[in-house]
């Protein structure tokens, strides 16, 4: 090779491993800046599970209705329902007046809830879901129809009279699962009411977890249904459309509005330690998650794990959150 074209072969080399460097720099910054979704697409590979656990449920609290769901008795007319041996551990509430009862959260499908309802109340039932993950909003098809939180977001996504979630709205193909498609009977505003004949319940806008989050408060009881807002064990703030602004701008009217001895009734078991029962925090633990997502957003919190990463918050809780550039 003459060594005017060996220099060329040189510059070539150079120029084709530029290319590729710039190639991979250039993939995982568009990584980097989807991960929230990228995580999502990947996580039934990421984090293969069992969907039932074929193990007996032990309950802490409450009886089992057959041999998958769990209900227990909160008093004042109210019930958890949970399911202790799915992956999730997920709790609906059955909150019954004198004329009607609200089922929050419909379960997440893979059992069907109704006939446990139904056992509990023989009075009308709205279905109203905390948000549209598919383990809150996937045990919808037997009721068939829901009572929506009125946002731009959620009016969005009806058609034809069918209220169908988007794929990062419902994220159901993490278990291969397809979306719903409900009628909305009823939209309901933040701050509207619910009247369930001698108690009533007022809705709350609650972004964070997801941007059309939805809690119940019944200010008769002083409890708060709040979802996946916040309960105890990983919060998960790293999922699309999460936003540590908006949980944190939450949190604060929370606290600022709510009795300081409201009982917040969440979606996910459980406490460590002990078996499973409805999952419940005070508002000194969502004190202390305004104190940690100050402490995230500022930078001055220091994580485990690279993705989620993983930050502390009290002995209850833990909140995973994306990079610092997704989910602001
Ligand atoms: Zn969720």
């Amino acid at each position: 090779m003459s060594r005017r074209l060996a220099i060329r072969a040189g510059r070539t080399a150079v120029g084709v491993g530029g290319a590729i460097g710039l190639g991979a720099l250039c993939i995982a910054a568009v990584t980097a800046l989807l991960a929230p979704y990228i995580f999502a697409e990947l996580s039934p590979w990421l984090a293969p599970h069992a969907i039932v656990d074929p193990a007996p449920a032990r309950l802490a609290r409450g009886w089992m209705a057959g041999d998958y769901f769990a209900v227990e008795a909160l008093g004042a007319g109210t019930w958890a329902i949970g399911e202790p041996r799915y992956y999730q551990q997920n709790y609906a509430y059955l909150i019954v007046g004198q004329t009607r009862a609200v089922l929050f959260d419909s379960g997440s499908g893979t059992r069907d809830i109704r006939p446990v309802v139904s056992a509990l109340t023989r009075l009308p039932v709205t279905v109203m879901v905390s948000h549209l993950h598919f383990d809150h909003l996937g045990g919808i098809g037997p009721f068939g129809e829901l009572a929506m939180i009125d946002l731009p977001a959620t009016r969005a996504d009806v058609s034809d009279g069918r209220f169908t979630p988007g794929r990062y709205e419902y994220l159901g193909f993490v278990d291969g699962r397809a979306p719903p498609s409900p009628r909305v009977v009823r939209w309901l505003a933040p701050g509207a009411t619910i009247d369930l004949g001698g108690r009533t319940l007022t809705v709350l806008a609650t972004p964070g977890h997801t941007p059309t989050s939805a809690a119940l408060f019944d200010p008769a009881a002083h409890r708060l249904f709040i979802g996946d807002f916040i309960y105890p064990t990983t919060l998960y703030a790293f999922l699309p459309g999460a936003s540590l602004a908006a949980y944190q701008a939450t949190a604060r009217r929370l606290l600022a509005t709510l009795p300081p001895d409201t009982v917040l009734w969440t979606a996910h078991c459980c406490r460590t330690g002990g078996g499973v029962a409805a999952p419940w925090l005070g508002m000194n633990d969502l004190r202390a998650l305004d104190v940690a997502l100050t402490r995230v957003r500022a930078g001055q919190a220091r994580a485990t794990g690279f993705y989620p990463r993983r930050y502390p918050v009290n002995d209850q809780m833990t909140l995973a959150a994306g990079f610092p550039w997704n989910n602001h």
